[in-house]
């Protein structure tokens, strides 16, 4: 067995930036909130003051990251829907979401996970159509996504695939 070389990254790159990220907008929140008294400055035992830092007030960092909470989750799913719309896969979707399993079970927990009960829409690239999205796992593609034009080629592509045998 090999002895790694060097230890694992344990926060990983996109952790770091999204905790990175958080933070900034949390402080710009609140910032925004509550110019006057959104901050206090915190130092770690010891007290030594190199250490201290301005830190949104705890209650307002509850209220910013709740509001940003809300807006990530908005984000995703319009950035779904913008990414069925331009021809990507849910199984594309769950690459870029880094969820488990294979092609097929990665593509279904995306789309179990992300779609509202309600139905997912979107606008087809192609044919510039509303389509409501039923989910990866019917093999027709008629079956998968209803709403597209009658000669959309998108849809005329899967189609021709799956009855081709190709996909
Ligand atoms: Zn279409």
């Amino acid at each position: 067995m090999d002895t790694p070389t060097t230890p694992p990254d344990i926060f990983g790159d996109r952790d770091f930036r999204a905790t990175t990220g958080v933070d900034r907008a949390i402080a710009q929140i609140v910032s925004l909130a509550h110019p006057d008294d959104g901050f206090h400055i915190t130092a770690p035992p010891g007290d030594n003051p190199r250490w201290a830092r301005r830190r949104p007030k705890p209650l307002y960092s509850l209220t910013a990251a709740l509001a940003l909470n809300i807006q990530v989750e908005v984000r995703i799913l319009r950035d779904i829907r913008e990414a069925r719309g331009e021809g990507h896969t849910w199984c594309d979707i769950g690459d870029a979401l880094d969820l488990p399993g294979d092609d097929g079970d990665r593509a279904s927990v995306a789309f179990d996970r992300f779609a509202p009960p309600s139905g997912l829409w979107w606008t087809c690239r192609d044919c510039t159509a509303r389509v409501r999205d039923h989910g990866p796992d019917d093999p027709h593609p008629d079956d998968r996504e209803s709403g597209h034009t009658a000669d959309c080629p998108r849809h005329r592509a899967e189609v021709n695939a799956y009855l081709s045998g190709d996909e």
